[in-house]
């Protein structure tokens, strides 16, 4: 071996065992913090879910739609006090159709608190709500956008995304949840005009956000849509609402297929009896309203705080496989 080699070797041997050197350190140091972490981390007891929130019965209690839930008693727990983040969405642009209540502004919550700047859509009547989601969204330190309007014209919905697209400086989450739904005990008691509104809202108002949406979602962006359990096992009084469900969840499962060749991965949520305006404001009859929640095994409605994480993780980067999906939450009964 002449020198030149001999000195190469050395220099090879000297940088492996220096590598080899830094990835020990590299090593124990993640270790040590490990154990700071696991040190210093504050332990949250075990939490009975079955007594985390209010129980029916409930209070008599009825608004005109779209309903406001500071009105609602008891006020359902969107995770204002609750949410913690840990910028899993840091970066993020989302739009949130019916962000103002119920599960769309635990979501907006949660988003804001997970590091994305958020744009809500709600109806004018509902600003009171909106109001407070939207200091929720400030105070998280995030860009909050409101865009006030009815979903059931394509013109406002395509107004909406570009309008969202403009304020926040582009989208990657768009959350497709506003919907209408209203009780009525016979088939024969659906107005062509009540059929009209809830198609409207629940089936072509996604259509068209998502038509307008497209052309600026870039791969790794999402498309979430809330159904519900309404979608496999129909309610005998929500004849119009529960088929608009059906479609939400088949309109995510094609979409989905459709758009994972272009990275956009395509989801939904399925709640069951959660406490929000829309139960109240002709959703449910107060006979239901009164015992609502009752018939699930937890015995009790689900708040829109005990979904956000749901929200949270099928907008974030490691759910990246997750396309297709309907994600529930019904306290053990029904199907998503
Ligand atoms: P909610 O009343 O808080 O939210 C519904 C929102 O829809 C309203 O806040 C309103 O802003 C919006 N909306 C309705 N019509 C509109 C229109 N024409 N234009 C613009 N916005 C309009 O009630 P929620 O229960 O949180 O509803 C959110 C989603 O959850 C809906 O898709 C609903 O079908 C679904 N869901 C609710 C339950 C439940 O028990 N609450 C169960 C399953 C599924
Ligand atoms: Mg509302």
């Amino acid at each position: 071996m002449d020198e030149l080699d001999e000195k190469s070797r050395e220099r090879r041997e000297l940088l492996g065992g220096f590598g080899a050197g830094l990835v020990a350190v590299a090593f124990a140091n993640s270790q040590a913090q490990a154990q700071t972490d696991a040190r210093t981390v504050k332990i949250e007891p075990l939490q009975d879910p079955r007594g985390k929130y209010p129980k029916p019965p409930f209070q008599q209690q009825s608004q005109p739609w779209p309903g406001l839930a500071s009105k609602m008693i008891p006020r359902p727990d969107h995770g204002e006090k609750s949410y913690r983040g840990t910028n899993r969405l840091a970066g993020r642009k989302a739009l949130i159709t019916g962000g103002d209540s119920g599960m769309g502004r635990a979501a907006a919550i949660a988003y804001a608190r997970e590091g994305a700047d958020v744009a809500i859509n709600y109806l004018p009547a509902e600003e009171e709500d909106a109001k407070e989601v939207l200091e929720l969204i400030r105070s998280a330190g995030r860009t909050a956008v409101a865009i006030p309007g009815d979903l059931r014209t394509e013109n406002f919905c395509q107004v909406l995304v570009q309008t969202a697209i403009k304020q926040l400086g582009g989208l990657d989450i768009l959350v497709n949840n506003a919907a209408r739904q209203q009780t009525r005990a016979s088939i024969l008691d659906v107005t062509t005009a009540d059929f009209d509104a809830t198609m409207k809202t629940n089936v072509y108002a996604p259509f068209w956000t998502i038509k307008a949406a497209l052309p600026y979602l870039k791969p790794g962006s999402v498309i979430i849509g809330t159904s519900s359990v309404q979608a496999t096992d129909p309610s005998p009084d929500l004849y119009d609402y529960a088929q608009t469900k059906a479609a939400t969840t088949n309109y995510i499962r094609s979409l989905a297929k459709q758009l994972a060749p272009k990275g956009i991965r395509v989801n939904g949520v399925a709640p069951g009896p959660i406490w929000t305006p829309l139960q109240v404001s002709g959703g449910a009859t107060q006979e239901k309203l009164k015992k609502f929640g009752a018939d699930s095994p937890m015995g009790r409605p689900g708040q829109p705080a005990e979904l956000a994480s749901i929200f949270v993780q099928l907008a974030a980067n490691d759910a990246s496989y997750a396309t297709g999906q309907i994600y529930g939450s019904a306290g053990g009964g029904g199907m998503p």
